[in-house]
């Protein structure tokens, strides 16, 4: 992406410099001036207070796109310093779609001494890891991840980049998609290549998941798409897989980002449901008509040592929080066994856990749509047959 400095307009105040990541300004003649390691990331235009740093925008069909090649998957670390699962699940999928390509898979992972994640991106599907170390990126930060990012993806111009759709993914995958003049599709669900166009199809719920669009970025690249988590299915770790490992050299000044991470509060308040990772989740819907109801979902969750889940009608109502809501506006989950007890499976709930192993369905309405994507349908009184099941396990195991 062309950017320019305006000399009429640069006044030599130098607030570029340290904004740049890549360490690619010097001053001539207190003119700011581009060396060769600019990656036209455009951190110093925002930095230039008189707009004297110009990012021109590509309009429709000025692109080549023949230029972009390869398939990217963002690496999203947690706090502990793994690699977020979601980062294997679109290695997975990034993998599949790579094969339909011809292309390789590579991976961008950004933090602090993370060294040791390359091995797990390689037993995961990445063919290249493209390792950016400093200790600004220890933590996520909108600023220092967008800059580093934008100049990766200026300078080696891959054809796809697939992040994950969690608070990280959201926000880093706008900014750059915005900073680039990219399109995105957001929360994609499936991902598939056009065999003709080769343009990445991708699809994602619209109209209040009543319809599925499938979304093509023809004129722009890289063609970006979010996937949250639980959505694709990560390939088995294969421990003798190896990738190519390029260390990304940036010099990133604290000072001249915006915000600083002082701590880091583990939410105490047992909201912080991990229903992503549960393998078994016992959901209530409105069927459950009070909210002090939602103890019998939690009593049975417990059993099973699952989680507890819920629709949007019973978090609207202020049954239970957020954190819990299963569906589109909610959490995507892929436990082993979903339970949804009195819940009618409409299309937004179904968009968040129908990719469940195993459904089982319990509502008094025989025609309710639940019925239609769960594995075991049993027609009956919540209140009767949750308890029953509870006594049944309980008897089972000599409680
Ligand atoms: C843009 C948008 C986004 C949305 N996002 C989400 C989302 O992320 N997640 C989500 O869940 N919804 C979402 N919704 C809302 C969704 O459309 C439904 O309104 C909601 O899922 C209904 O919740 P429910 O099944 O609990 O309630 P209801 O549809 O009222 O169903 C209650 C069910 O309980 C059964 N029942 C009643 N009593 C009993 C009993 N004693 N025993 C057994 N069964 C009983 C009834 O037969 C009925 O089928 C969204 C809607 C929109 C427009």
């Amino acid at each position: 992406m062309p950017i320019y400095i305006d000399e009429n307009k640069c006044i030599g105040c130098r607030a570029c410099i340290p904004a740049c990541p890549y360490g690619a300004i010097d001053m001539v003649d207190d003119i700011a001036t581009f060396n060769e390691s600019c990656t036209s990331c455009g951190a110093c235009a925002y930095a230039c207070p008189t707009g004297a740093i110009v990012l021109e925008m590509a309009r429709k069909g000025e692109v080549d796109t023949s230029q972009y090649e390869g398939l990217w998957v963002v690496g999203e670390i947690t706090p502990e310093g793994r690699m977020a699962s979601v980062t294997a699940e679109l290695l997975g999928e990034g993998r599949r779609l790579a094969a339909d390509l011809d292309t390789d898979v590579s991976v961008v992972l950004m933090g602090h001494e993370i060294g040791d994640l390359a091995k797990a991106a390689a037993g995961y599907g990445a063919d290249r890891v493209f390792l950016v170390d400093h200790p600004s990126l220890a933590r996520y930060r909108t600023q220092p991840f967008t800059d580093v990012l934008t100049g990766l993806i200026n300078t080696h111009k891959p054809e796809i980049v697939l992040i994950g759709a969690s608070a990280m993914g959201r926000d880093l995958a706008s900014r750059v998609a915005a900073r680039i003049k990219a399109g995105l599709t957001a929360d994609c669900t499936e991902l598939t290549i056009n065999p003709e166009s080769r343009l990445l199809e991708q699809t994602r719920p619209a109209f209040g998941g009543n319809v599925m669009a499938t979304i093509l970025c023809e004129f722009t690249r890289p063609q970006m798409a979010t996937v949250r988590p639980k959505v694709m299915k990560p390939m088995e770790f294969d421990e003798s897989r190896e990738a190519e490992v390029i260390g990304v050299p940036v010099s990133i000044e604290e000072k001249s980002i915006a915000t600083a991470v002082l701590e880091v509060i583990k939410d105490e308040t047992g909201s912080d449901v991990n229903l992503t990772e549960a393998d078994i989740i016992v959901s209530g819907g409105r069927g459950l008509g009070d909210p002090e109801h939602f103890a019998l979902i939690e009593e049975f969750a417990g059993l099973l040592g699952g989680a507890v889940g819920a629709s949007r009608a019973t978090v609207d109502a202020g049954w239970i929080p957020a954190t819990h809501q299963v569906g589109q506006t909610g959490k995507t989950v892929h436990p082993k066994l979903y339970i949804a007890c009195g819940i009618s499976g409409a299309v937004q709930h179904l968009a968040g856990m129908s990719s469940s192993d195993c459904i089982v369905a319990i509502n008094k309405d025989p025609d309710a749509p639940i019925f239609n994507v769960a594995h075991y349908g049993i027609v009956g009184d919540l209140f009767e047959v949750v308890p029953a099941m509870i006594e049944a396990i309980k008897e089972r195991r000599g409680e």
